[in-house]
This record gives structure tokens, sequence and C-alpha cells, in this order.
């Protein structure tokens, strides 16, 4: 789930190990270790916390020369945050050490036959599971012990094993889980995340679920669990070292909020023509005519990912006149879902890893759905097992929070939804009449990003109040979802989004003197009837904060406070309406003194169901 990044080469490693870990910080974790050979002895350290406390423990004892190395962000799903259960693991036997991101299923069962055999445990992790049973199935060679061990193993893993006896060999596999291996001349640099590569190498192989590559600094074999020979793709890595830095911005989550004209504009670019009312998705063109005969989309997602869905839903139907529903990819998997003839199942993840995601979408495929994916990492697990799809182009998102990828995802299904409602009923000129809308909203974005001040001040007013409510009502309702959930997620403010008619079925009770509300109230079909919702909260005392259109005047009388878009139609006005909600996030986290970018608890690709 969280940060790896190993080495293997004729250089100390663990400077190079230490950065990388940096470099995924932002991924959120709650513990770090390393392990470095050394003289053929195997080498260590782990903390709680910060990679910092890690690299202080590791100056204290003097920094290790080893050449062969690996580090860990630990995100604890098995086992409390404690030293312990913190990576590398080791066996009891051979001098094994293991570091994994995921979750082993089957580790209670492999425990006990462990146990059984005469092996004592120290954490309570699975992790460790896997690693001695590395070491009982170790009978001189690193990688085939590895690929056995793995055969008999259930769940998703990244890992990376070193062993004593074998000093200058590296064996990582995966399954579910991200892992990469940057190919340098002589050197070898495998992480979770190309960030903590492209430092170092551009050329990079990444792996096919059960593939195990074996590594020394004379080169490497990449073969399955079964032992079958896999010829290695080489690729070169598209990220730049400069999207990945901060570039002056003092966080990650505002530079990516910044970012969202630029970020909007690459996803848009080459896909429409407004003259033509045309959209062109080469990704969606070898499918053309499984997608006329579309009759339901299924949109499936977590999180932020889920409220993008959700205004797809809208988007989809509205636009394309299919029936669409948006839902939980980890409720849609377990519950039985009906797939008929005709049903096309969306994936919409960030970094195309998101288990649950992953898992719906094999269950629907399994169904015989047609799997479409959102998604912004290319080559990613979810990207590969989809029959087709569309790419965000946004650019990497290192900020926990998302932001640019949240307007991305829109952006794309608003693409979708017209590229299928113009092979239907719409007409070019229809199509293009929003097409041209579309193309003004970066520079619309813009505009709201210049009252970051303004929004600021609103946000510094009630910053202190521990409970809000955000409200909206057809589009935008999933606009109140993310903006609820932006400002739980970096300011740890408890906060409820809701459609707006859906307050006084029982959480008007909440609202008390002083409460703060944020109204969605742009310019649409029922803006007059929020006005009447926020009538409802002003007669019980609660402070009413809007986002509106801009020259709407009239909003003054009922809000407090008001935040400003420009005029868009109503299907395009989430990307809009969601900007000064993740500048109010921003601002509140900030305000209270939290660290933005790494948000307590939170991962920023949950890879475990
Ligand atoms: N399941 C493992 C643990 O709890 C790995 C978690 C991770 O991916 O960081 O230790």
């Amino acid at each position: 789930m969280c940060g790896i990044v190993a080495y293997v080469g004729s250089k100390p490693c663990q400077q190079l190990l230490i950065e990388g870990l940096k470099r995924l910080e932002y991924r959120g974790y709650d513990s770090a270790g390393c392990a470095v050979i050394q003289n053929g002895k195997l080498h260590i350290v782990k903390a709680v916390g910060r990679v910092a406390n890690l690299e202080d423990k590791l100056e204290g004892i003097g920094n290790f020369t080893g050449t062969t190395g690996m580090a860990h962000t630990r995100w604890a799903t098995h086992g409390g945050v404690t030293e312990i259960n913190a990576h590398p693991h080791t066996d009891d036997k051979v001098g094994i050490a293991m570091i994994h991101n995921g979750i082993i299923e089957n580790y209670a069962a492999l425990k006990t036959y462990l146990e059984e055999k005469g092996h004592t445990f120290k954490s309570q992790t699975d992790t460790e599971v896997l690693a001695m049973l590395i070491g009982e199935l170790y009978e001189g060679d690193l990688e085939k012990a590895v690929q056995a061990a793995l055969r008999e193993v259930t769940g998703a893993y990244a890992i990376c094993v070193i062993c004593e006896k074998e000093p200058e060999t590296l064996v990582v596999a995966r399954k579910g889980s991200p892992l990469i291996v940057g190919v340098g001349s002589g050197e070898y640099i495998v992480a979770s995340d190309a960030s903590a590569i492209v430092s170092h190498t551009t050329q990079a192989m990444t792996l096919a679920d059960y593939n195990v590559v074996k590594i020394t600094p004379k080169g490497f074999r990449t073969s399955t669990i079964h032992d079958v020979p896999v010829t290695p793709k080489i690729e070169q890595l598209e990220l730049e070292l400069q999207e990945i830095e901060l570039g002056g911005y003092q966080h990650f989550m505002r530079k990516e909020i910044f970012e969202q004209p630029k970020a909007l504009r690459n996803s848009f670019r080459g896909r429409f023509d407004p003259k033509e009312g045309r959209v062109i998705l080469g990704g969606l063109a070898d499918h053309a005519k499984e997608l006329n005969k579309v009759t339901r989309i299924i949109l499936t997602a977590q999180g932020t990912a889920l409220h993008a869905a959700m205004i797809g839903q809208y988007l989809f139907e509205d636009l394309a006149k299919i029936p669409a529903r948006a839902e939980y990819a980890s409720e849609f998997r377990y519950r039985n879902p009906i797939i008929e003839d005709g049903t096309i199942v969306v994936a919409v993840s960030q970094s195309g890893e998101t288990a649950d995601t992953l898992a719906a979408l094999s269950e629907a495929k399994d169904r015989g759905a047609l799997a479409l994916g959102v998604i912004n990492v290319v080559g990613s697990s979810i990207s590969r097992e989809t029959d087709a799809g569309v790419y965000l182009r946004v650019g990497p998102e290192i900020g926990v929070a998302s932001t640019k990828a949240f307007t991305g995802q829109v952006a794309v299904l608003t693409m979708v939804a017209l590229f299928l409602g113009r092979r239907r009923f719409m007409s070019g000129e229809q199509c293009g009449e929003l097409l041209r809308a579309l193309e003004t909203v970066p520079e619309k974005i813009e505009k709201i990003l210049t009252q970051d001040e303004v929004i600021r001040k609103i946000t510094m007013k009630y910053c202190e109040r521990e409970n809000w409510l955000f409200l909206g009502r057809g589009y935008n309702y999933p606009t109140a979802l993310e903006g609820a959930l932006k400002l739980k997620e970096i300011s740890y403010i408890h906060a409820e989004g809701m459609p707006a008619a859906e307050m006084k079925h029982g959480p008007i009770a909440l609202i008390n003197e002083g409460m703060p509300a944020v109204f969605i109230a742009n310019k649409g079909r029922q803006y007059e009837k929020v006005l009447s919702n926020i009538q409802e909260v002003r007669a019980r005392g609660g402070h009413v904060i809007a986002v509106a259109t801009e020259g709407d005047e009239h909003i003054r009388r009922y809000a407090e406070d008001v935040m400003y878009v420009p005029d868009i139609p109503e299907p395009l006005s989430p990307m809009l309406t969601v900007v000064p909600l993740q500048l109010l996030a921003y601002h509140a986290a900030v305000i209270r003194g939290h660290d933005v970018d790494k948000p307590r608890n939170l991962a920023k690709s949950v890879t475990v169901e």
C-alpha cells in the first residue's frame, strides 16, 4: 500500500534509499525501515513515524556503506503501528529480509503451518509470515524460494527480498500492487512508484502480476512464480522531475489546485473539435460498435473518484440518455450485481491501483460487462485490466487530497458522455456548443484562483468550527460531497455533504447558532430551490457560505459570504464550483496548522480492500 525502494549496484545505497522514501512520503505512512547488506551481514533499522526519524537513527548508528539494500514506508493493515511491526521483516533461519506492500490474505493459515514447524513470530503482521515462509522453503536459491512461497500465497503484494547468503541479489515480485524496476548502468532501483526512480534513470520495466525478477549488479532475469521465463519490456518513464517537485509552492495540494487549468488543457488537447461538434477519443475507437449498443452504464470508484463518478452519472443520463448509476466499488463487488447485455462498467481511479475498484472491475468483466477505465496513471493495474479507456493526462498527483485528478475525471467523463451522446441523439450543433463551453473551463478556473485571498479570509472566519454542512442539488450534489470530503481529509473538521433537499429530512437537527453551511448555489435548474434550502438553515442560526455565479448579487441577501465562479452551462459547472471548496479546505488545514501533504491516517492510493 505504501512505499518501496530497493537498490542493487556498486554504490553505497543508504542515501539513495532514504531519498527515495522521501519522494514516496506523499503516499501516507506510519512507520519506516530499511535493510542493507554490508560485509555479508544484514543490518536492519526501523522507526515509527516520519522517514526523518529513520534517518536520525541511521546517522546515530554511523550509516551503512553496503551496496544491496531496501527501504519501506508502512501503512499498517495487520498489527499496530510499532517498530516491531514496521518492515523489513526477517525469517528465523536463513537471514532473509523482506519488505511488502499489500495484504497476504491467507497469512493466518500459513502462520499456523509455520508455527507447527517450530517457527516463532515477533510481529503481528501478515508480512512476517511470508518472510518466514520464504526462509522455510530456501534451499540455496533465493529466487526459487520466493517463487515457491508465492505459489502458496493469496492476496496482494509487491515485495523485495534480500538474503545474507546471496549478498548481491535482490528478488522482487508483484501481484496487485505496483512495482517498477528502474534500469541504470550496472545498477537497478526498484520502487513502488516512478517518482522514486526518475532522478536516477528513466528506463524502467513495469512488472505484470505474478512476475518475479532476480536482480544482481550484472543483470536481471524475469520469470513467473512458476518459473516460466518472461521477456522483459523496458520502457521510457514519462515522468518529468519538475512534475514531482514543489517548484516554489508550499504544498503539493496547493500546486495541484493551481495546476488545474494547465492540467485540463492537456487533458482536452486533440480530443474534441467544437466546430464539427465531434469528440475524438482514441481509447474508445476500437470499441465503437459495442459502445453504440450500450443500454446501461455502471460507474464504480471510491473516495473522490466516486464523487466524479456520481457527476458522470448525471452526465451520461443528461447528455447521452443512457441509464447510469455510480456506486462504491467495494459494495458493487460483493452485492451480486446484475450485468446484462449492453452494460458497460466504468472504473474511475487516479492511481489505477485502487484495490476495491480493481476488484469490482474484475467482477464486472467476469459477468460479461465491457470494462472502461478513467485513470490517470498510465500502465497501472486497472488500465491494464480494462477493455478500453481514456487517460486523464493531468500529470502526476502527489497531494494526498485529490484535486486536479477530480476535475480531470469530471472532464474526461464529460467528453465520454458527449462522445456517446453524439452517437445517439445529439446534434453536432448541440455537442459543439457544449464543447465550446468545455474549452473555456481552464480560463474560468484561472479566474476563480485569483480569489484565493478572498476565500482564505472567508475560511479564517469559520475554521474554528468543528461541524460543517455542504449542500448542493443536481450536478452539484456530488460537488457538495467532495467539498465535505476535502475538509475532512486535511483539516480533520467533521463535515457532511448531502443533497440540499435531504437536509430537512433529518440532518437539519444538527444546525445550531453559527454552524457553517456551504451551499453550492450557482445558476441552474434548481437555483430557486437552493435559495429555499438556504433560508431553512438561516432560520436556525446557521452561517451560510455560498458558491454562486458571477454577477449574482441577489444571493448576498441570503448568504453571509459568497465565493463566485464564472457562468457556464450547468453540466460543466462542477469543474468550477469545486475549486473554491478545494481552496477552502486547503486554507482551513493550513490555518489549523496541519501538514496538508501528509494528512493523518491517509494513504494516496488505497491498494488494499
Ligand atoms: N500488510 C502489511 C502490514 O500491515 C503491509 C502494509 C503496507 O502495504 O504498507 O504490515
